[in-house]
C-alpha cells in the first residue's frame, strides 16, 4: 500500500468531522508524502468532495492573502531593495483549532498554519516583484498582521564612510539632539533625532536624508574638534549608520555643502567596532605673556618623549608627537605646528591641564590655545 493509499482514509475521515481547505487539508500530510504544494495535495485529496463550508482552522483565510500581499505591495512601494524577509502575525483562535486538529489526528512534524500563511505570502510577493526571499539578513522585513490587517515594515541599515573638510569657522562637529526625545526619534523631528541642521552632523545628516530617507543617523567620528577650528587637506574620516533607508545606494561620491566639502563618499559593511588610530596634523595658535625664543626651542624636545594625558575618570594615555614647528606671530604670540598621535587634547595640551608636558610648562609662560586648526588627518 503506498504512503497515499495509506492517508487518504484518515483525511477522509477528518473531512467528515471538520471542512477544510486546500491548504489546509493538503498541509496535514504534504510532508510525509514528500510534496511541495499543500494545495494541489489538498484538492487530490478531496477529489469531488465540495463543501461549502468554512474551513475550520483558517476560515478561507488562504483564499483572502491577496488582500494582504496588497498591503506589503503598498508598505514597500517607496523602497529599493532586492531581499526581503515575511513574518506574520495571525489570530490565536487560528493557532488553536490547528493545534486541536494535530493532536485529535497525531499529526506530528507537520509545518503549523502560521509557517504556511508565511510562506504562501513570501511566494506570492516574490513571483509579483521579482524579489529575492532571504529570511536570514534580508534589506526589508516585513511583519504582516492579519488579525488587524496591518503590515509594518523594517528595512536594514546601511553604513556610510566619507571624510569631511570645513573650511569656514563657527560650525560644529556635533549636532544637539531633539530636545522632545533626546535623539531617539519622535514625530515633532520626524524620527531623526535632530531637528536642526548646521553642524557638521546636521549637514550630512541632512543630504543622507535626502537621498536616500531613513530615520536617525548615528555618526562615529574619527577625532573631533571645535567650533571655530578648520578641517583641511583630506578632510576628517567619519562612518554614518543610517537606520530605515528608502535607498540603498548612493551615486555621489562627493558633495559640497555650503562650507563643508564631503568626498571619499561610499558604502561599507560596518562602522568599526575598535577605536581606528590616526594621527593629526595641527596648527596652534597660542597667545602667552612674552616669548623669549631661547625657550621656545626647547618645543622641539616634545618629539623625545610622548605626551602624557590623564582623565578626570583616572585614564592615563600617552600620545607621540612626530613633528614640531613653531613661528613666532608678535610679541605675545606664536603659532606651533605639529604632527601628533590623534585624540590629544589640544587646548590642554597647551594651557597644561592634566597634560604633562603641557605648552606653558614647557616654555615658562602661561599659554593660551587661540585656536586651533588640522591641517590633516591620516588613518594608520
Ligand atoms: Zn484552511
Ligand atoms: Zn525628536
Amino acid at each position: 500500500m503506498s504512503d497515499y493509499q495509506k492517508i487518504s482514509p484518515v483525511a477522509h475521515q477528518i473531512l467528515k468531522k471538520y471542512a477544510l481547505c486546500d491548504n489546509c487539508l493538503g498541509r496535514l500530510f504534504s510532508k510525509k508524502l514528500h510534496l511541495s504544494s499543500n494545495k494541489l495535495l489538498g484538492k487530490k485529496l478531496k477529489k469531488n468532495l465540495k463543501s461549502s463550508q468554512k474551513c475550520y482552522i483558517c476560515k478561507n483565510l488562504f483564499e483572502n492573502l491577496e488582500h494582504f500581499l496588497k498591503l506589503m505591495l503598498d508598505a514597500s512601494s517607496d523602497y529599493s531593495f532586492s531581499s526581503y524577509g515575511v513574518g506574520t502575525i495571525i489570530k490565536p483562535s487560528i493557532v488553536d483549532r490547528d493545534d486541536i486538529i494535530r493532536s485529535k489526528y497525531k499529526l506530528r512534524g507537520i509545518d503549523s498554519v502560521k509557517t504556511d500563511i508565511t510562506r504562501e505570502l513570501a511566494k506570492a510577493f516574490s513571483r509579483k516583484t521579482r524579489k529575492t526571499i532571504d529570511f536570514l539578513n534580508p534589506d526589508l522585513t516585513f511583519t504582516v498582521n492579519l488579525k488587524d490587517e496591518l503590515c509594518q515594515l523594517r528595512s536594514k541599515s546601511i553604513t556610510l564612510s566619507g571624510r569631511y573638510a570645513k573650511t569656514l569657522r563657527g560650525i560644529s562637529q556635533k549636532q544637539k539632539p531633539c530636545s522632545n526625545c533626546s535623539g531617539k526619534g519622535c514625530r515633532v523631528c520626524n524620527f531623526h533625532g535632530i531637528s536642526k541642521f548646521d553642524s557638521v552632523e546636521g549637514k550630512i545628516s541632512q543630504f543622507l536624508f535626502e537621498k536616500l530617507g531613513g530615520t536617525t543617523a548615528k555618526f562615529t567620528w574619527i577625532g573631533g574638534e571645535d567650533k571655530s577650528s578648520l578641517v583641511l587637506g583630506s578632510g576628517r574620516p567619519f562612518f554614518v549608520k543610517l537606520q530605515n533607508p528608502l535607498k540603498r545606494k548612493l551615486k555621489a561620491k562627493s558633495k559640497k555643502l555650503d562650507s563643508l566639502k564631503i568626498t571619499n563618499l561610499k558604502m561599507v559593511s560596518e562602522s568599526p567596532k575598535t577605536p581606528l588610530k590616526f594621527n593629526s596634523s595641527i596648527e596652534v595658535k597660542i597667545s602667552t605673556n612674552d616669548i623669549v625664543p631661547k625657550k621656545l626651542k626647547k618645543l622641539k624636545d616634545l618629539k623625545k618623549n610622548p605626551v602624557v594625558v590623564y582623565e578626570k575618570s583616572g585614564k592615563r594615555s600617552e600620545k607621540k608627537i612626530f613633528s614640531v614647528k613653531y613661528k613666532k606671530n608678535s610679541k605675545k604670540n606664536f603659532s606651533l605646528t605639529i604632527k601628533a598621535e590623534g585624540g590629544l587634547p589640544i587646548k590642554r595640551f597647551v594651557t597644561g591641564d592634566d597634560v604633562s608636558p603641557g605648552i606653558s610648562q614647557i616654555i615658562g609662560s602661561s599659554c593660551k590655545c587661540q585656536e586651533f586648526d588640522f591641517l590633516d588627518i591620516e588613518v594608520k
